[in-house]
């Protein structure tokens, strides 16, 4: 794509780095900041900057918030016994949506998967351990995705904590093999964490 303009030619760029944005719609979003008041651009990168700097990750649980306790940990009218293990952040927001869960969560940061290099040590597996052997959780519920990498997250905890006497359940499978949490509908996904199964019995069963 050829521009008539370095400056142009520099934002599209930028905004093609973004997924799922090819040049063109990069352009067709430059061109309609242009036709805008540039007040608007403005309010976009401050946004987007003052983003970037003051976001912070909830010292309990991992997830993304404004200060260092997110909302949901800060909230004492949720069950703080009850910790449901995900992926990240996008499967708090799509559990959240359900209004089905009154427990709190523990954000992974991804899943195991050698692959993509991703081993336990690069997610957040040890302050999870730690709440536990803490004693402090009664149930961890796994709400990770059903694929290969999903599974071997779940066992992989699941190793760990199994001698701490804590009752372990995963999402009850109305969720397709290798469906992403984010896609389930809310009904779906609702029901499956009301109706979760023990651990146990959903890998034995394999
Ligand atoms: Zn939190």
């Amino acid at each position: 794509m050829e521009f008539s303009s370095k400056l142009i030619e520099k934002a599209v760029n930028e905004i093609a780095q973004l997924p799922g944005i090819g040049k063109r719609s990069a352009l067709r979003l430059v061109l309609h900041l242009l036709k805008q008041p540039k007040e608007q651009t403005s309010f976009l990168s401050q946004a987007l900057l003052q983003m970037r700097e003051e976001i912070k990750y909830c010292k309990n649980c991992h997830n993304i918030s404004d200060n260092t306790i997110c909302e949901i940990c800060a909230n004492r009218n949720r069950d703080h016994q009850v910790v449901c293990v995900v992926e990240d952040i996008r499967d708090v927001l799509a559990i959240e949506n359900t209004g089905q869960f009154r427990g709190i969560y523990h954000v992974l940061g991804g899943k195991i998967s050698p692959i993509d290099g991703v081993g336990p040590s690069q997610l957040k597996i040890p302050t999870l351990v730690e709440k536990v052997k803490n004693g402090h959780i009664v149930e961890v519920i796994f709400a990770l995705s059903s694929t290969m990498e999903g599974d071997t997250t779940n066992f992989y905890i699941y190793k760990q904590i199994v001698n701490s006497g804590v009752t372990m359940s995963t999402i009850a499978r109305g969720i397709a093999v290798g469906d992403e949490l984010e896609y389930a509908d809310e009904v779906t996904l609702g029901r499956s964490i009301l109706h979760r199964v023990p651990f146990e019995k959903s890998f034995k069963n394999n």
